[in-house]
């Protein structure tokens, strides 16, 4: 199972809560705003698990919008979700690369892109080797 480490892109403030964890391990926190309502969302670290804890009652279909905890920027970028045009919301990554989820409610579609390709990729490959190694099984 990959854990993810996620900061954000605009000031590099690490989102990872030691204190609040899903999964058993560190949850990835964000603030979320819906239907003029902000609160904050915990999001699974697992890659592949779509997890959330959050008070805020969000149906499925719903977008919400993301923003910092440490910088109240908005993480909502201008892409978007290949599978239902909803915005992507971006996170960048420790290992380099950036990680971006769709910001709606149901929606699996997750993207890693990397901006220097070869060496980001290669230590993502290092690091990630087993996930790589086909898609069979999902124990740890
Ligand atoms: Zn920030
Ligand atoms: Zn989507």
């Amino acid at each position: 199972m990959i854990h993810v480490n996620l900061k954000c892109h605009k000031c590099k403030n690490n989102l990872m809560d030691a204190d609040f964890q899903i999964e058993e391990h560190p949850s990835v926190k964000v603030l979320i705003e819906h239907k003029g309502k902000r609160g904050p969302l915990h999001l699974s670290s697992c890659y592949g698990s779509y997890e959330t804890s959050t008070e805020l009652s969000i149906k499925d279909g719903e977008t919400v919008k993301f923003f910092c905890p440490a910088c109240n920027a908005e993480l909502t970028s201008s892409r978007l979700c290949y599978e239902c045009k909803a915005p992507m919301v971006t996170f960048e990554s420790e290992l380099g690369g950036y990680l971006r989820i769709c910001s709606r409610k149901g929606c699996k579609k997750h993207v890693i892109e990397f901006e220097k390709l070869e060496t980001e990729l290669r230590a993502f490959y290092e690091k990630y080797s087993t996930f790589f190694k086909g898609e069979a099984g999902h124990e740890e």
